[in-house]
Parts: C-alpha cells; sequence; structure tokens
C-alpha cells in the first residue's frame, strides 16, 4: 500500500537516454546486439548487460554460446521465438521455447552453454533477449540457483483494447509473474500495444527502469524510440508508453539499485578488484 501511494504521488518520469544496440561479439550465424555494456551504457545499477539476438539470415543454422563461466550475478534469458538449449557443470540442463523464461542465479559460479535452436515446428526463428542482474554483495557467492518457467507459466493479460502484457517477474495490471525471490524485486514485462494505443504502468519511485523497443515505434513519456533502441528512464513514478502508427513490442524492466561498487570482467561481476581475481583463480583451479 505504501507503494501505491508513493508511485502515485512521485512525477511521472521522463526518458533519461536512450542509446542504440550495438553489434556485439561474433557467433556463427546469429546477429547479436547490446544496448548495455556498450561504449554507450556501461550500466544501469542493477542491470548490467542487456543483449538481443536473432538470425543473421533465414533458415541457416545458428551459433551459440559454448561453455563459459558466470560469478556474482543473474543471467535472465528471454525468449520470443525459436529455442535455447542449456546445460552446465552440474549437469543441469534444459530447453526453454517461445515466450519462457530462465532466471539463473549464478552465485558463487557457473559453467554452462547457452546454444540457440531454431525449425522445430512452430516455434519460428530464434529471437531473444538476456538481462543481466547484479547480486548484492552478501548474495554473490551464494549456491547457484535456477527459476525456469515455460510461456503457459507466464501469464498474459490484455488490461485494455490492444494492450497486451506477458508478466515474467513482478506484478502489473493485478497479475504476478512466476519468478520470485529476487534480491532486486524487479519487474519485467513484454508489452504489446496495437498502432496509437497507450499504457500506463505505475513503478516503485526509487526503482531503476529501462524499456528496450523490440519492434515498432514507440513514444516513451513523450520521446520517439525507434526499434533496437533502449531508452533509460528518469527517477519518478509511472511511466506512458504509447505506440506509433505501427504498433510497438518493447521489454519494461524495473528493479531496485544496489549502490555497491561494480567491478567486472567479462563473465565475473562482483565488487572489488581482488574478488575478480578470485574468480579468476577458482575458475582456472576448477573450483565453481
Ligand atoms: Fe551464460
Amino acid at each position: 500500500m505504501s507503494i501505491t501511494t508513493a508511485t502515485q504521488t512521485a512525477r511521472s518520469r521522463s526518458v533519461e537516454q536512450v542509446v542504440p544496440a550495438v553489434a556485439s561479439a561474433d557467433v556463427p550465424g546469429l546477429t547479436l546486439t547490446r544496448m548495455i555494456a556498450t561504449q554507450h551504457l556501461d550500466h544501469v545499477d542493477p542491470f548490467l548487460l542487456l543483449s538481443d539476438f536473432w538470425p543473421a539470415a533465414p533458415d541457416e543454422p545458428v551459433g551459440g554460446f559454448p561453455d563459459h563461466p558466470h560469478r556474482g550475478f543473474e543471467t535472465v534469458t528471454y525468449m520470443i521465438g525459436g529455442r535455447m538449449r542449456h546445460r552446465d557443470h552440474t549437469g543441469a540442463n534444459g530447453v526453454i521455447g517461445p515466450g519462457a523464461v530462465q532466471w539463473m542465479t549464478a552465485g558463487r559460479g557457473i559453467i554452462h552453454s547457452e546454444m540457440p535452436e531454431q525449425g522445430h515446428d512452430d516455434d519460428g526463428e530464434v529471437r531473444g533477449f538476456q538481462l543481466w542482474v547484479n547480486l548484492p554483495a552478501a548474495d554473490k557467492m551464494s549456491p547457484p540457483a535456477y527459476q525456469e518457467y515455460t510461456a503457459d507459466e507466464v501469464p498474459e493479460t490484455q488490461p485494455a483494447d490492444g494492450v497486451t502484457l506477458r508478466v515474467i517477474a513482478g506484478a502489473a495490471a493485478g497479475v504476478t509473474g512466476p519468478v520470485k525471490g529476487i534480491a532486486v524485486d524487479p519487474l519485467y514485462l513484454d508489452i504489446q500495444l496495437a498502432p496509437g494505443v497507450a499504457y500506463t504502468q505505475a513503478l516503485p519511485p526509487d526503482h531503476a527502469a529501462i524499456c528496450y523497443v523490440i519492434d515498432g515505434d514507440l513514444v516513451v513519456a513523450g520521446t520517439d524510440i525507434a526499434a533496437h533502441h533502449l531508452a533509460v528512464l528518469s527517477p519518478g513514478g509511472e511511466i506512458t508508453l504509447h505506440a506509433g502508427q505501427e504498433g510497438a513490442r518493447a521489454l519494461l524492466v524495473a528493479a531496485r539499485p544496489l549502490g555497491e561498487p561494480v567491478a567486472r570482467y567479462g563473465p565475473f561481476v562482483m565488487n572489488t578488484e581482488a574478488e575478480i581475481h578470485q574468480a579468476f583463480q577458482d575458475f582456472q583451479a576448477g573450483r565453481f
């Protein structure tokens, strides 16, 4: 109740920064872009990285991400087309299909592979997003954990004509997403708007918020945001999204900032350089 009151009294949010998706690492057959962890935008506490990927050419085999480590944060993979097959060093494995999400808490360390697949039935071409969410210092060395939900387990709601929300984490329009128990109390929405339709989402005023336009054209708090661009929102309460003539699909993600030092090197994100060195030593010594 206190959050609702605070949201209503806080100033509406505006767009503080707009950054483009930029080409990232070479993966055979895959176009991999990043919006966070680029030369334009290092991170938005607690978000450390955001990427968008799809096939470089239709109907060609796609490569992926062979064995690699993570320590100190969480990786969130959300697919809207194709599948992502994953396997880790403990033997855990699975496949997430269109509309499914995997929220992986790497904690003290995981070594895994993530291999996109397409050509299954009606799954369509691979399209997915990966968000890295930081862990508080106290949780960085926690045991690895997974939350994985199929498309059917991610609720979809239509709070108004032309508005479709898929609620992955947090609550919106009276619907609560399946991902639970995350330290930074995230909201993660996949929003589809018909042409000309607007939607307003309340957000906790002290949470960081980002909006990534997947396709179409979207006006975010009065600012035009083209597809493949990310809007970083100002502090404040609610945010209004207004689709243009093509309609729009976007990810709206918010979470509590940690306000802790960030020391990062590749797949390790800790609080100090010494902890990064320790991560390398532990990884090389097989202590993950
Ligand atoms: Fe990974």
